[in-house]
């Protein structure tokens, strides 16, 4: 973690200087009548955007939720390893890492073929593939979850802080104008119950949820699966002699259902899913007056012979789903060529079980994908043309999500002796539960080739930073410390591009090898993205990070050798930057060349997008295709 960067200042650093000219948001200040970006809704979706815009204090964003304050408790409680990577650069990973649940290891069970009345335990697999990412799978409370993104647009330098008890009732887009074209009616839902006011934005992000008004007011409609799946899910203080208790667990009894055990913080709390009956298109759930005492009989009946005795009910819900999605994901209809103003995100426009714990993963993705092109187009770096990538990156992977979700409900859901041996000496949903790893784990996701994805041809020099994937990150130590750390953590929530140069075998970096050519380059060239794209007055590494890996030892190498982009000096006060060069770990954590699949002869360029997905692998000097991948979707830092 960097700071004091323009000038000391003592107390808690994740607390950023406060921006000037900052709204008043006291409890009596009026609605601004125009903002640049609303987003509609308090969930992970929404949060997330709004931690991520709130980074950015020249972007006014207001964020709404007709709830009168944060909510407590329930929901969702998944976090896959890709989202931990992600609260990794907001900088919140290690409180999840602490306060959370970690799953190791899922446990199967099924009928007792010689006494199918019981339960017994069929198998066990490592939840998280060794080697797929630093992080772990953890289950937490998504009010958690809400909470750590609040602080951050708390702390941020636009304190950012929601505005409770205004719900988005419509919106019209004037496609005439280019001033805050997108006029919003918003309903109090507090004090003044029913009272509107209607404000302009430039942007409006639907993140209000699976009834969303602003997927209505844009004319998505979700398509899909249309029997619901309803769900009762309790969470609960409990003592039982169910041995796997503190595991997450699969139960298929051989007549009175399924349910899913999920162990939850703290050590004592659980959270139990009971599958419920299917419903016709037209029932809702209530009808059916199911209750916590009607789900805590049925788990004991699953559980037999084990019995839960339950303290205490926290919290539960019977939670009712889709498999469903809409056909588009922001306000342009197909055969329609203008930039989009209006997009949805999460539940708003997809919706799935929870079986496979993805709501709340995808949802904050979405964002994280839009939020960066968001900015961009705010601070004149980017054409608006850059914002018609959300809805196509983000659809197909929904459309991913919706398919595998809808496969795994079905094996889940089979009748017994369907779901479970199918001739092979494993249960079929042990089997899907295996092959569906990676994509649980939120890190299949694949961007197609496009202006911010670039072709392959030099994929082979990192075969294991895979283009469109996400940057997996390795061990690594810094050169001017000897700190030992990850190099993916360099990668914050800021809006930035990264490129990683890795320095072929015998390139130390002093003057005249391959590294030192290319940040000197970097640094000069009118031709080069560094220069072209970076604003007068602004850090040379406002937009584009350069950071080196060098194969030898922290002991062999000269700092004093490095380019001047590679210790630049930045901020008010002119400091020089250490953090940017690093070595491989010798110390067994392992080699990020040899982890990584990157050519050890010859290196290679990574470029990694400000969502950390990888946009390029090329060759150290491929210096023309670099600058021409740059100036695809960056405008000249003069234009801005
Ligand atoms: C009751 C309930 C139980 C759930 N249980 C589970 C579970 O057990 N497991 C699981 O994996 N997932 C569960 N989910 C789903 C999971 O919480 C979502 O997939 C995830 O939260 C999606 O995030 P989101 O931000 O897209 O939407 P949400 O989390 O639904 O957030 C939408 C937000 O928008 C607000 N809103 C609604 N209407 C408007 C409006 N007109 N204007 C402005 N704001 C509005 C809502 O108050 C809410 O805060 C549950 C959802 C609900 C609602």
């Amino acid at each position: 973690m960097q700071f004091y960067l323009d000038g000391f200042r003592g107390g808690d650093p994740d607390i950023k200087n406060a921006a000037q000219g900052r709204r008043d948001r006291g409890p009596h200040a009026p609605l601004p009548e125009e903002v640049d970006v609303l987003i509609a809704g308090c969930g992970p979706a929404g949060l997330c955007l709004a931690a991520q815009l709130s980074q950015f204090p020249g972007i006014d964003t207001m964020i709404v939720d007709p709830k009168p304050g944060p909510i407590e408790k329930g929901q969702a409680d998944g976090v896959n390893t890709r989202t931990m990577e992600m609260f990794q650069a907001f900088g919140f990973a290690e409180t999840v890492k602490r306060e959370s649940y970690w799953v190791n290891q899922t446990a199967f069970w099924a009928a007792d073929p010689e006494d199918p009345a019981k339960i017994r335990r069929i198998g066990r697999v490592q939840d998280v593939v060794d080697g797929s990412s630093e992080m772990p799978h953890t289950l937490i409370n998504q009010a958690r979850v809400h909470e750590l993104f609040l602080d951050v647009m708390k702390n941020s330098p636009s304190r950012l802080e929601p505005d409770y008890s205004w719900a988005v009732r419509d919106l019209t887009i004037d496609t005439t104008t280019e001033d805050h074209p997108v006029s919003v009616t918003l309903e109090n839902t507090g004090v003044n119950a029913g009272e509107t006011v209607t404000l302009r934005a430039n942007y409006v992000v639907g993140c209000d949820g699976a009834r969303s008004n602003v997927r209505k007011a844009i004319g998505g409609e979700l398509h899909g699966d249309a029997a619901h799946q309803a769900w009762g899910v309790m969470d609960i203080l409990a003592n039982t002699d169910f041995p796997d208790v503190r595991q997450k667990c699969l139960i298929a009894s051989a007549t009175e259902g399924n349910i899913l055990i999920l162990p939850r913080e703290g050590g004592y709390l659980f959270r139990m899913y009971v599958e419920l009956d299917k419903l016709n298109p037209d029932e809702r759930v209530s009808s059916r007056n199911f209750t916590a005492s009607d789900m805590i009989a049925a788990a004991n009946r699953i559980l037999a012979p084990y019995t839960i005795d339950v303290k205490q009910v926290v919290w539960s819900s019977i939670y009712e789903i889709g498999h469903r999605m809409t056909d588009r994901f922001d306000d342009v209809p197909a055969g329609e060529d203008r930039n989009p103003r209006v997009f949805t995100a999460g539940d708003a426009c997809h919706t799935h079980s929870p079986k496979a714990g993805q709501g709340m993963n995808v949802s904050m993705q979405d964002t994280f994908n839009l939020g960066w092109k968001l900015a961009h187009v705010f601070q004149g770096r980017a054409d608006p043309s850059l914002l018609r990538s959300y809805s196509a990156e983000r659809w197909a992977e929904a459309r991913r999500l919706v398919d595998t979700d809808h496969e795994w409900a079905r094996i889940m859901s089979a009748p017994p002796g369907e779901s479970e041996l199918d001739g092979s000496d494993m249960p079929r949903f042990q089997k899907q539960f295996i092959e569906n790893l990676e994509f649980t784990g939120g890190l299949a996701v694949k961007y197609a080739p496009s202006a911010l994805t670039g072709t392959d041809t030099h994929q082979a020099l990192a075969s294991g930073l895979e283009i469109g994937r996400r940057f997996h990150s390795a061990p690594v130590v810094r050169l001017a410390d000897a700190m030992r750390m990850q190099l993916g953590h360099v990668a914050e929530a800021d809006g930035r591009w990264r490129i990683y140069a890795f320095a072929g075998k015998d390139d130390t970096s002093a003057p005249g090898s391959a590294i030192h050519k290319l940040a000197d380059w970097l640094e000069r060239d009118p031709a080069s993205p560094v220069v072209r794209h970076t604003r007068v007055g602004e850090d040379i590494d406002a937009v584009i990070d350069l950071r080196a890996v060098f194969q030898q030892t922290f002991e062999d190498l000269a700092y004093e050798d490095l380019p001047s982009l590679l210790r630049p000096i930045k901020g008010k006060l002119g400091l020089q930057d250490h953090e940017k060069a690093f070595c491989t770990d010798h110390k067994g954590a392992g080699d990020i060349f040899d982890l990584r699949g990157i050519d050890r002869d010859r290196g290679c360029l990574v470029v990694a997008r400000p969502d950390q997905y990888i946009a390029h692998v090329l060759p150290l000097d491929g210096l023309g295709e670099l600058s021409a991948f740059f100036a695809e979707i960056l405008r000249p830092a003069c234009a801005g």
